[in-house]
């Protein structure tokens, strides 16, 4: 197909809105394209020339395609910028300055002698995005000059609008799938299965084009082909879970952290976003992990990769693994926040495709494959048929940092559903998120020895809240967060003197410290909110049968209260008062 068919085509479709319409113009430019171009077809239509995953990207940046338009048409750096600033849009500054420069050459013999089809236009393209090392810059704004020098009309608007990364003719992956369907006469669900299970369009058009259903059919989960990611439904309440899942249902705490699709082959691991991006160098941490963790030569697992605080292992809030997001960062990043890989579900193992077998199954091939470690683990829980038991579950998943549970179903003849939101996997979040607007005073009651490099030192405290009602100090979170190294060494030695070898018998307390003070030292503390938990005792049975008060995310303010006596922090009281206030906001 010559490229000015191409463009033809990709204007007609640019004038409908309707999809329908546009599906019918894909499917005809389908049928009229040879085999080998439905590929390179495919992908320049989603304005790629690969699937995501590989990171290759064209995308160069406004400033270099207006050095390539200018060195294409004789036209001035600052000619270009000039029509871009009044166009708005490089594809059509380009293909103006062509029409001009035909025009005053009137020769059209030097530049169309010999008119290009999609795939030697495809493979110019591709030759830009390979093109790295030193002098990139400029051999990518040569070669994008030639190609400009060579196309003319609507071809050098579209292909200009393709190297910038953006085709602007806003067709979605359905609609090409929708129309591959009609072109090559095939299922239209197994043309998706494949894409959902290959993240390739490029490669499952090929093959239709090629082989046809039977070639589709033939297409396997594979290691290093990232899947897509099967997603949940949101329900309201642990009612309408039960009802949505026949009354029984297996819950799993839901983390907030990083989704990961983890995929070993050739004895090395690569990692893929829940957008299907290839995210292996931000965790090298996580690499190591599976590497050591899972034994198997090959296989995919899912999980989500959260942020620990290395003294406690405790989960810390999603944004410190943004971080690990540039690259000069991911060493820091590293040492401060490690992160531990939170598994739940598998989808191949040693040649085996687990994503048809049911959850129960899956769940148990984890567990069989998978040695838990500081940085390696399963996702926690629990099947239950009883609201009351899933709402402790939830009140649990919240205080340990998480962001709610994920229920998941056990019927089975439902499995990995890749690509697909549904019932199967339903989210129940906390409805409400607010910041502690007040610090909070509180009292050391424990401390607890940190892990790592700091093993054997205090890496973080037990600290209550002082109920006037008993005089006793009702714990409320674990704090081990915001020390800074001088704090970390002269915090232990002045609690020292209040180090006692049992539980003080004012301190109420259902975790066991690893060492006991005496309730004298107050601890100012930031936190995120105010959560119910039953493993902290302040306000116990107060405002939910079962349930205390915990902060999520505390964090220490650098500053040890010694103007405040310990019954002078803040009260159990103060805490009920703070946590409905808390509410009332939300429901305003
Ligand atoms: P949401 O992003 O709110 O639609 O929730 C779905 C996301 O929760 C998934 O994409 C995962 O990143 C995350 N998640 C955390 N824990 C789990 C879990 N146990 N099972 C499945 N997804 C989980």
């Amino acid at each position: 197909m010559k490229i000015s068919e191409f463009a033809t085509f990709l204007e007609e479709i640019d004038k409908r809105s309707g999809r329908i319409e546009i599906t019918q113009l894909l499917t005809e430019m389908f049928r009229r394209a040879q085999k080998n171009e439905v590929k390179p077809i495919s992908y320049m239509l989603l304005g790629k020339v690969a699937p995501d995953f590989e990171g290759l990207e064209l995308g160069l940046g406004d400033k270099m395609i207006m050095k390539a338009i200018a060195l294409a048409t004789g036209a001035s750096l600052e000619k270009v910028k000039e029509l871009y600033d009044s166009l708005g849009d490089l594809g059509l500054v380009a293909e103006k300055l062509r029409e001009k420069r035909a025009a005053t050459l009137l020769d059209f013999t030097t530049t169309k002698t010999q008119e290009r089809d999609v795939v030697s236009v495809f493979n110019e393209l591709l030759k830009i995005a390979n093109t790295s090392g030193e002098g990139a810059q400029d051999t990518k704004i040569k070669l994008l000059a030639k190609l400009i020098s060579e196309l003319n009309g609507a071809e050098v608007r579209y292909v200009v609008r393709m190297a910038s990364g953006d085709i602007r003719i806003g067709v979605a992956d359905q609609t090409i799938i929708d129309a591959l369907a009609a072109a090559f006469s095939a299922n239209e669900e197994l043309v998706e299965r494949a894409y959902n299970i290959t993240s390739d369009l490029g490669f499952v058009a090929e093959v239709l084009a090629i082989s046809g259903e039977e070639g589709l059919k033939q297409i396997k989960v594979q290691p290093g082909r990232p899947l897509k990611p099967m997603l949940a439904e949101r329900a309201q309440s642990l009612q309408e879970i039960f009802e949505k899942m026949g009354g029984k249902a297996a819950f799993e705490y839901k983390y907030d952290g990083e989704r990961v699709q983890a995929h070993k082959y050739d004895s090395r691991v690569e990692l893929f976003s829940r957008r299907i991006e290839r995210i292996t160098s931000h965790y090298p941490d996580v690499v190591e992990a599976l590497l050591k963790g899972i034994s198997a030569q090959s296989f995919i697992v899912e999980g989500e990769i959260v942020a620990v605080e290395p003294e406690t292992g405790e989960m810390m809030p999603f944004q410190e693994l943004m971080h690990r997001r540039r690259k000069y960062d991911v060493e820091e990043a590293l040492q401060k926040y490690p992160a531990k890989t939170m598994l739940f579900d598998v989808l191949y193992v040693d040649g085996v495709d687990y994503t048809s077998k049911p959850y129960l199954e899956r769940r148990k091939k984890l567990e069989e494959i998978v040695q838990e470690s500081d940085s390696l683990a399963l996702s926690t829980m629990m099947i239950t048929q009883e609201v009351g038991e899933a709402q402790r579950f939830f009140d649990e998943a919240i205080s340990a940092g998480c962001e709610g549970i994920m229920a998941k179903t056990l019927d089975p003849a439902v499995g990995y559903r890749a690509g697909n939101r549904g019932w199967a996997w339903i989210k129940y979040k906390r409805d409400y998120k607010s910041e502690l607007t007040d610090t909070l005073d509180l009292v050391v009651v424990g401390g607890f020895y940190g892990r790592g490099k700091r093993a054997g030192k205090i890496g973080g405290y037990l600290l209550a809240a002082y109920n006037p009602s008993n005089g006793s100090f009702d714990t409320v979170c674990k704090v081990a967060t915001g020390f800074s190294d001088e704090d970390l060494v002269e915090i232990p030695k002045m609690l020292e003197q209040y180090r006692i070898p049992q539980k003080h018998p004012s301190v109420n307390s259902k975790l066991n410290a690893d060492v006991w003070y005496k309730p004298v030292v107050v601890m100012e503390i930031v936190g995120a909110e105010l959560t119910l938990s039953p493993t902290h005792t302040a306000a116990f049975s107060k405002i939910r049968e079962g349930s205390g008060l915990a902060v999520r995310f505390p964090r220490f303010t650098g500053r040890i209260r010694s103007d405040k006596s310990a019954t002078e922090a803040t009260t159990v009281d103060e805490l009920v008062e703070m946590y409905k206030s808390q509410l009332k906001k939300v429901q305003e």
